[in-house]
């Protein structure tokens, strides 16, 4: 058997919130995909998990040496209303394990069969939103974003009945850990206040360990959820990427992205921008995503109230709850602050002493307020911003239909630049190289992704996907191999595009 050296402390240190339970046998095991760069990180023998031993592992159907496969406990609010039990319906934790830089790991199965949390769901997962997951995970990362990510998809051999029957598969995925905030839910909703202080006390034991001398330690967990939230967020925001559903079941106290089902990255720039077909209201639209992260951290503190003050002891209660409200409320400044300190650098702006958090603020704000206006592709729009960097501006101009607003914003920006080189910025050339490194030419483009994903699943063809895992893996170089993965899809297409939870 394969060795993984497991070392599994939420199994071990954290009996009652979880249920053991076995990953259901699949017919015929076929490995789909496997990531060698990820098993490489995790010390795993990436040859050796290349074939049918890796196969039946990947599909569940041989559990790994020390794993201790668990269903994990939680709750969550979706879209809003509040189930006090969610939990793994379609999921296990196999365990952890210590990657090359030292760090804890869960390798955990998604699409493993029903589990005492399932519900009405059977288990499974189709071929197609579990490669989505990789393809999505692997362009986050590559653009520096924490994310959770795929190390395998395997193929079942059985069909999963959705709208239509689809080809299913198993996923498996590695996470910083899969607390969330909906596991303190869990146990918050129950009033179960002893196993509420073991899981904040292991969130800070695996996330914050630094914190677990401080004297208000729940306090200060919540402060590090936040910073983590602020700055995801704000990546996400930098380069166009829509979650989706971000519940708070969905909503990771490690900070990495996790459970992006109906996600999708914007083409042409617009703040109300939202393709799932699950979100009726817009609750999850692009721009609502800062408000949602808020929401969701609001969610939190709740859960932690209980661990600071004793619910008998008013003065503290209200001593406590102001100061979660100063966490919660500084939140939208210090997502401001990182959106900031993002844009600046797609912007090319780099000296110190010349930023100003106002000015340069409107000036991001204006140069998006053009996108929107004319529909920009957001992506490219950045992208081509670093050529004007470099004194070429044709193929940024190409982008906008009515470029007169375009050359007074560049004229504005330009001179915002010149006092940046005064003051010790990078100069031209540097900018703009500087500016290619921040500002992606490949995001997975929403057309891309449903072409690869449809010759996986209809033709079991993964040519497709490959091509696209491996332009993704690049983003920031400008290939010959990637060209056809940096052009936007019709506007027609975006207009109507739809994502889907595939659950
Ligand atoms: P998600 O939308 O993937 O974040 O899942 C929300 C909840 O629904 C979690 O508790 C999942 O385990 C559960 N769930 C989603 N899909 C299935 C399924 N096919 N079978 C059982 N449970 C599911
Ligand atoms: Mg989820």
């Amino acid at each position: 058997m394969l060795p993984f050296g497991f070392d599994n402390t939420y199994a071990r240190e954290l009996p009652g919130f979880y249920v053991a339970w076995k990953p259901a046998a699949v017919p015929t095991p076929r490995l789909l995909f496997l990531n060698q760069a990820l098993a490489a990180e995790l010390k795993l023998d990436g040859a050796a998990l290349n074939g049918p031993e890796g196969a039946a592992l990947f599909a569940g159907n041989a559990v790994p040496e020390g794993a201790e496969p668990i269903a994990q406990a939680y709750a969550g609010h979706q879209f809003g209303g509040f189930s006090p039990q969610l939990g793994d319906g379609r999921a296990l934790l196999l365990g952890e394990v210590i990657d090359r830089a030292g760090r804890r790991r869960d390798i955990a199965f998604k699409g493993s069969g029903r589990t005492p949390f399932s519900r009405s769901g059977d288990g499974k997962a189709a071929v197609g939103p579990m490669l989505r997951e990789v393809l999505i995970g692997e362009a986050l990362h590559a653009l520096g974003i924490p994310t959770t990510r795929a190390l395998a998809v395997a193929a079942t051999g059985e069909p999963v009945y959705r709208e239509q029957a689809l080809p299913g598969a198993v996923l498996t995925r590695v996470a910083a850990s899969h607390l969330r905030v909906g596991t303190f839910q869990f146990f918050a909703a129950r009033g179960d206040i002893d196993k509420l202080r073991q899981l904040a006390d292991y969130a800070i034991a695996r996330h914050d360990p630094d914190l677990a001398a401080t004297p208000e330690r729940y306090l200060a967990l919540l402060q590090a959820v936040a910073a983590r939230q602020a700055t995801l967020i704000a990546q996400w925001m930098n380069v166009g990427f829509i979650h989706g559903v971000m519940n708070t079941d969905n909503m990771a106290i490690s900070g990495e992205s996790i459970d992006f089902g109906p996600c999708a990255f914007m083409e042409a720039y617009d703040p109300a921008a939202v393709f799932s077909s699950i979100d009726h209201g817009g609750r999850y639209a692009y721009s609502n995503q800062p408000h949602i992260a808020r929401w969701n951290l609001a969610r939190f503190a709740e859960t932690l109230l209980p661990l600071m003050a004793s619910a008998d002891d008013e003065a503290a209660v209200q001593h406590s709850v102001a100061q979660v409200m100063t966490v919660i409320d500084a939140f939208p400044a210090r997502y401001a602050t990182a959106l900031l300190q993002g844009q600046r650098a797609k912007l090319g702006l780099h000296a110190a002493g010349v930023a100003d958090d106002e000015a340069d603020t409107a000036l991001a704000n204006d140069w998006l307020a053009l996108l929107h206006a004319q529909a920009v592709d957001f992506t490219l729009a950045w992208r081509r911003l670093a050529g004007a960097a470099d004194g070429n501006d044709s193929a940024l101009r190409a982008l906008f239909a009515e470029p007169t607003a375009l050359a007074a914003w560049l004229t504005r920006w330009r001179e915002r630049c010149r006092r940046d080189d005064a003051a010790g910025g990078p100069g031209a050339v540097e900018r703009a190289a500087r500016m290619r490194r921040v500002n992606p030419w490949i995001i997975p483009r929403n057309h891309r992704v449903e072409e690869a994903l449809a010759a996986a699943s209809g033709n079991d063809d993964l040519v497709p996907f490959e091509r696209l895992l491996a332009a993704l893996r690049q983003p920031f170089d400008e290939t010959p191999e990637g060209a056809p993965y940096a052009e936007p899809a019709l506007a027609e297409v975006t207009a109507c595009y739809r994502t889907f939870c595939g659950t």
